[in-house]
């Protein structure tokens, strides 16, 4: 009788977030008054990367490619004109990756890699340095807006109010990736670059959904996410999605596996998950 009442109990909870997911409204963007987040620009760059889809060689994920690397280019030549932030752009990173080690399969990146140099690579180059990530590619079927065009647009926005900022403490290192639909090949791919080797922290921004807030899902330690939760304006998270996830109960990869798995980098997962139904399917964003 008892697993009766909590199997209908799970039905009924599952039955209410579909429910929850289809009906949800698209919220409005908030006005950008006095926001020190220019979410017009990331909103117009979000429009830019979900006009067609664009999975990776693609003709389209190449338009994605030329964009991101525009964009980075007018933001380091602003900013040579008026500070002396060192930022250094990777167009289309071309490390080779093995599929695997009895077999001839390989994988080239096509990773957009960028860095702003921090005051403590500047006194010591072997100094740690911070990762941001997300992937430039979509799946085959969807625009690839949610998924993850929000990530991109943000951490595109993320470099610009940085550099802006003149010279950070730490290095950044922003890793806009490739073929993360695909096994998580642009993360793995990353791992082999040189820059990878001073990684010390990570954050990567993914969409598990097509809505809603972001919210840390997955940690690699309590005090990352004491740290995230007394720095960030409006912290969230939970430890539901990670543990549904490592259960099996919710099939997802993300790059946070790469970094934080095998390569054993101290890192949070981030995203918003809310509308998940629309995720990866032929409905367009509703902008
Ligand atoms: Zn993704």
């Amino acid at each position: 009788m008892k697993s009766t009442l909590l199997f209908i109990s799970l039905l009924l909870i599952l039955v209410a977030l579909i429910v929850e997911n289809i009906f949800r409204e698209a919220k409005n963007i908030p006005s950008n008054t006095n926001d020190p987040f220019n979410s017009t620009r990331a909103y117009n760059h979000l429009k830019e990367i979900a006009k067609e889809r664009h999975p990776i060689a693609s003709e389209a994920n190449k338009k994605v490619q030329d964009y991101i690397v525009g964009q980075l280019k007018n933001i380091k030549n602003n900013i040579a004109n008026n500070t002396n932030v060192a930022m250094e752009i990777v167009d289309s990173d071309d490390t080779e990756l093995l599929w695997s080690s009895n077999s001839n399969e390989y994988f080239k990146s096509s990773n957009v890699l960028c860095k702003v140099i921090g005051k403590n690579e500047a006194l010591d180059p072997s100094s740690p340095s911070f990762l941001l990530s997300a992937h430039y590619d979509s799946v085959p079927s969807s625009y690839g807006a949610s998924d993850d065009g929000g990530g991109i647009a943000i951490l595109l926005e993320v470099v610009e109010k940085i550099v802006s900022q003149g010279q950070p403490s730490y290095t950044l290192i922003v890793n806009f990736n490739n073929g993360e639909e695909f096994g998580l090949l642009g993360s793995k791919s990353f791992a082999k670059h040189q820059w990878f080797e001073n990684v010390a922290v990570f954050l990567n921004m993914e969409g598990g959904g097509t809505g809603g807030k972001e919210f840390i899902f997955r940690s690699t330690n309590a005090e990352l996410s004491k740290l995230y939760g007394e720095s960030a304006t409006h912290p969230t998270g939970d430890s539901i999605g990670g543990d549904f996830i490592r259960s099996g109960l919710i099939r997802s990869v993300t790059d946070f596996s790469i970094y934080a798995d095998t390569y054993g980098i101290p890192g949070l997962d981030i995203a918003f998950v809310e509308r998940r139904v629309f995720i990866k399917n032929f409905i367009p964003f509703r902008f």
